[in-house]
């Protein structure tokens, strides 16, 4: 029987395959968490643009307040392309969910899973490890709503970087190196950025030097914008952590879920100081959704980040051991090469990923 301490997981599936793909890794954290020191209560929540076209509200505040309460969220997808709210735009709680919880911290790993096709020819691509960290809360993203357009002649948006945003996500890039270098990594972290161009960006550089000096047992890198775009397709086993500003960070983090495969098998983290929240990066991909083709992967390895967040907040190393438990399965379900999902062009489905998953952990 579990004991220890419980932690309360709210889960938001969403619309699509978010159903899908969390109703195959809610039993994998189950099972995960067997035997083990620690147990897992899960709580289900609506919102989502189906929910938004039923009741009028894309995220209760009923499901909001359970997300606030909790230790750690799990979220599937929320969104649907004909579902809109009357001024034309995309219903997404993910979004409100990011400013009301302050997640300044968009965390996007890419590794490279053994036995999976991987755009790059150079042997070398199977050693992609790394994670762009992305500023969520400012930078070109702060004037979402704000833009202004004169006389239908000139539009502008303006970028914002404030020393308190920059400190805590440089802050958050070197811890996260200083825990990746325990299990192996390089410990470096690389400062993307246009700090050769604008004031703004040379402010972001600087305020990041400050906070390197604090980490000397890091490096600590500068890397244009442009010449990581070229990197990533060049060397991008070169890089551990990259920290970069809102609009960057937006870019460069599909790039790098491209190297290692595509969406499916790309896992996320938005996190703040108080709470977690991990989804995978895809939507809700109606042409898929009800076929039971998903990937679910980047949502079980989403899992597996939330059970390692929750490790280092609570000081419980069990629940880190667990995530790693899981990743292990995964790897293994993919080495074996006899998985392959549709979305590389094979014949396995959500339940048979999952259920591989399963058998291996
Ligand atoms: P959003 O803007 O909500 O992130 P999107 O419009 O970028 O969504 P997705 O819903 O992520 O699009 O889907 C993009 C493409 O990738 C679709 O063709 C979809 O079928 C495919 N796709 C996304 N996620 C998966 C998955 N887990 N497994 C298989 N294919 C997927």
């Amino acid at each position: 029987m579990a004991h220890g301490r419980t932690f309360e997981i709210a889960v938001l599936p969403g619309d699509g395959i978010g159903n899908e793909v969390i109703d195959a890794t809610l039993p994998l954290l189950e099972r995960a968490a067997q035997g083990a020191p620690f147990s897992l209560r899960f709580s289900s929540h609506p919102g989502g643009a189906l929910h938004y076209k039923a009741t009028g509200q894309a995220l209760p505040e009923a499901t909001f307040e359970a997300a606030r309460r909790a230790d750690a969220i799990l979220f599937g997808a929320m969104g649907w392309p004909e579902i809109r709210y009357p001024d034309g735009t995309e219903i997404a709680p993910q979004l409100d969910l990011r400013v009301r919880l302050d997640l300044y911290a968009g965390v996007r790993p890419a590794r490279a899973l053994p036995g999976t096709p991987l755009p790059l020819a150079d042997p070398r691509a199977r050693n992609v490890d790394l994670v762009v960290v992305r500023e969520s809360t400012e930078g070109l993203f702060a004037s979402r709503g704000r833009g202004e357009l004169i006389d239908d002649a000139e539009a502008r948006d303006t970028m914002v970087i404030t020393r308190r945003g920059t400190e805590r996500i440089a802050e958050f890039a070197f811890r996260l190196a200083t825990r990746r270098k325990r299990r192996g990594r390089p410990g470096r972290v690389t400062c993307v950025d246009k700090a050769n161009v604008f004031r703004s960006m040379a402010f972001f550089r600087k305020v990041f030097d400050e906070v390197a000096a604090r980490h000397p047992d890091i490096e600590a890198r500068h890397n244009y914008i442009d010449a990581t775009a070229l990197d990533l397709v060049r060397k991008p086993w070169d890089f551990d952590v990259l920290v970069t500003e809102n609009m960057f960070g937006d870019i460069i983090s599909d790039q790098t879920a491209a190297l290692v495969g595509g969406m499916g098998m790309a896992p996320s983290g938005d996190i703040g100081d108080a709470h977690g929240l991990f989804q995978p990066c895809h939507g809700s991909a109606p042409d898929i959704a009800g076929q039971g083709k998903a990937n679910p992967t980047a949502t079980i390895l989403s899992a597996a980040m939330m059970l390692d967040w929750l490790a280092e907040r609570s000081g419980e190393d069990a629940l880190a051991a667990a995530g790693a438990r899981i990743e292990r399965a995964v790897d293994a379900v993919f080495a074996s090469g006899r998985i392959r999902p549709f979305e590389f062009g094979g014949s396995d489905g959500t339940k048979t990923i999952a259920a591989a998953v399963a058998s291996n952990l």
